[in-house]
Protein backbone atom coordinates (compact mmCIF):
# COMPACT_ATOMS: atom_id res chain seq x y z
CA UNK A 1 0.00 0.00 0.00
CA UNK A 2 1.59 3.68 -0.64
CA UNK A 3 1.84 5.89 2.40
CA UNK A 4 1.94 9.34 1.45
CA UNK A 5 4.70 11.55 3.33
CA UNK A 6 3.00 13.46 6.09
CA UNK A 7 2.46 17.16 6.16
CA UNK A 8 2.67 18.94 9.18
CA UNK A 9 1.22 22.17 10.08
CA UNK A 10 0.91 24.18 13.29
CA UNK A 11 -1.72 22.98 15.61
CA UNK A 12 -3.45 26.47 15.49
CA UNK A 13 -4.22 25.61 11.57
CA UNK A 14 -5.89 22.60 11.88
CA UNK A 15 -9.07 22.56 10.91
CA UNK A 16 -11.76 20.68 12.50
CA UNK A 17 -11.62 18.00 9.15
CA UNK A 18 -7.73 17.79 9.57
CA UNK A 19 -8.26 16.78 13.17
CA UNK A 20 -11.33 14.86 12.23
CA UNK A 21 -8.47 13.07 10.11
CA UNK A 22 -6.36 12.43 12.43
CA UNK A 23 -8.58 10.69 14.75
CA UNK A 24 -9.45 8.37 11.36
CA UNK A 25 -6.02 8.06 11.39
CA UNK A 26 -4.91 6.99 14.76
CA UNK A 27 -8.19 4.11 14.09
CA UNK A 28 -6.53 3.23 11.13
CA UNK A 29 -3.68 2.79 13.17
CA UNK A 30 -5.19 0.29 16.01
CA UNK A 31 -3.83 -3.20 16.19
CA UNK A 32 -7.44 -4.98 15.71
CA UNK A 33 -6.88 -3.07 11.94
CA UNK A 34 -4.74 -5.67 11.41
CA UNK A 35 -6.79 -8.63 12.48
CA UNK A 36 -9.07 -7.91 9.05
CA UNK A 37 -6.30 -8.32 6.68
CA UNK A 38 -5.97 -11.95 8.62
CA UNK A 39 -5.96 -15.43 6.68
CA UNK A 40 -8.30 -16.18 9.94
CA UNK A 41 -10.56 -13.26 9.53
CA UNK A 42 -11.37 -14.22 5.84
CA UNK A 43 -11.84 -17.86 7.25
CA UNK A 44 -14.31 -16.94 10.04
CA UNK A 45 -15.93 -14.38 7.63
CA UNK A 46 -16.08 -16.84 4.84
CA UNK A 47 -17.64 -19.56 7.60
CA UNK A 48 -20.18 -16.42 8.62
CA UNK A 49 -21.09 -15.83 5.42
CA UNK A 50 -22.13 -19.46 4.90
CA UNK A 51 -24.11 -19.79 7.45
CA UNK A 52 -26.30 -16.77 6.94
CA UNK A 53 -25.98 -15.74 3.39
CA UNK A 54 -28.27 -13.43 3.19
CA UNK A 55 -28.52 -9.68 5.43
CA UNK A 56 -29.84 -10.43 8.90
CA UNK A 57 -30.86 -7.16 9.58
CA UNK A 58 -32.71 -6.51 5.76
CA UNK A 59 -34.82 -9.92 7.14
CA UNK A 60 -36.02 -8.65 10.02
CA UNK A 61 -38.21 -5.77 7.83
CA UNK A 62 -38.75 -9.03 5.02
CA UNK A 63 -36.39 -7.67 2.61
CA UNK A 64 -33.97 -10.39 1.10
CA UNK A 65 -30.48 -9.28 0.32
CA UNK A 66 -27.36 -11.01 -0.17
CA UNK A 67 -25.21 -9.96 2.90
CA UNK A 68 -21.52 -9.25 2.09
CA UNK A 69 -20.12 -8.09 5.47
CA UNK A 70 -19.85 -9.32 8.81
CA UNK A 71 -20.42 -6.70 11.72
CA UNK A 72 -19.33 -7.69 15.33
CA UNK A 73 -23.24 -6.56 16.83
CA UNK A 74 -24.09 -6.13 20.24
CA UNK A 75 -21.65 -3.26 21.11
CA UNK A 76 -19.21 -3.94 18.47
CA UNK A 77 -15.60 -5.35 19.56
CA UNK A 78 -13.95 -2.21 20.47
CA UNK A 79 -10.59 -3.37 20.04
CA UNK A 80 -11.30 -6.63 22.78
CA UNK A 81 -9.32 -9.60 20.89
CA UNK A 82 -11.74 -12.13 22.19
CA UNK A 83 -14.64 -10.61 20.69
CA UNK A 84 -13.25 -9.83 17.72
CA UNK A 85 -12.62 -13.38 17.03
CA UNK A 86 -15.76 -14.79 19.10
CA UNK A 87 -18.34 -12.60 18.06
CA UNK A 88 -21.55 -12.01 18.09
CA UNK A 89 -21.60 -11.70 14.45
CA UNK A 90 -24.46 -10.85 12.02
CA UNK A 91 -24.31 -11.18 8.10
CA UNK A 92 -25.23 -7.81 7.18
CA UNK A 93 -25.37 -6.21 3.36
CA UNK A 94 -23.32 -3.15 2.61
CA UNK A 95 -25.58 -0.39 3.45
CA UNK A 96 -27.06 -1.98 6.58
CA UNK A 97 -23.46 -2.17 7.71
CA UNK A 98 -22.65 1.69 6.87
CA UNK A 99 -25.38 3.03 8.49
CA UNK A 100 -26.88 0.79 11.39
CA UNK A 101 -23.87 -1.22 11.92
CA UNK A 102 -22.06 2.74 12.30
CA UNK A 103 -24.86 3.47 14.94
CA UNK A 104 -24.91 0.32 17.16
CA UNK A 105 -20.97 1.28 17.04
CA UNK A 106 -21.13 4.67 18.48
CA UNK A 107 -23.62 3.02 20.87
CA UNK A 108 -27.08 4.30 19.95
CA UNK A 109 -29.79 2.59 19.82
CA UNK A 110 -31.10 1.68 16.53
CA UNK A 111 -35.43 1.14 16.34
CA UNK A 112 -35.77 -1.14 13.61
CA UNK A 113 -39.41 -1.59 11.90
CA UNK A 114 -40.87 -4.40 10.73
CA UNK A 115 -42.76 -5.32 7.46
CA UNK A 116 -45.67 -4.63 9.30
CA UNK A 117 -44.62 -1.22 10.69
CA UNK A 118 -44.45 -1.83 14.19
CA UNK A 119 -41.22 -1.35 15.82
CA UNK A 120 -39.05 -4.57 16.44
ZN1 LIG B 1 -29.28 -5.14 4.92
Amino acid sequence: MPTRAPTFKPAHQRTTAQRRQDFDRSRADAPWRRWYGTARWQKLRTHQLSLHPLCEWCLESEIVAPATEVHHTDGGHKGDEEKFWTGPFVSTCKPCHSSRGQREDHGQKVVVFGADGWPL
